[in-house]
């Protein structure tokens, strides 16, 4: 009883709790970028390291390209998403689910600050797909 009161209490968003989530999702940017660039670092060493010959076999081969597509496909698809949600801050609907416009609870929002959904939408939606 007294574990359910406190999560409901829990869903409130207070200034001071958006400006964590706020500087959690800028914090989570810069460090996907900064992991997208080294990516790419990696990416260009591995290029650099071949025989200007081998470059056309690279820039064809479809499984390698194909792994770094989807590495940095998520990478983008996040940045997208943190991107959402600190449009979602300023405009005072962050935390509240696109799907049903109910609270996204607090725990969630912890583990994934740029959650647009909630639990249950989102499973429905993973269940769809
Ligand atoms: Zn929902």
């Amino acid at each position: 009883m007294i574990v359910g009161y406190i999560n409901r209490k829990a869903v409130t968003m207070d200034a001071k709790y958006l400006d964590t989530m706020n500087k959690k999702l800028n914090d989570l940017k810069s460090e996907i970028v900064t992991h997208l660039m080294n990516e790419n670092e990696e990416f260009n060493q591995l290029v650099q390291d071949l025989d200007p010959k081998d470059l056309v076999d690279i820039a064809s081969d479809d499984i390698d390209r194909r792994t770094l597509d989807t590495l940095s496909g998520q990478d983008i698809k996040r940045l997208n998403l943190i991107d959402a949600a600190l449009v979602r801050l300023k405009n005072g609907r962050y935390g509240v689910c696109t799907d049903c416009g109910k609270p996204i609870s607090k725990e969630r929002l912890e583990a994934i600050p740029y959650a647009l959904k909630c639990i249950e939408c989102q499973a429905l939606s993973e269940r769809h797909r």
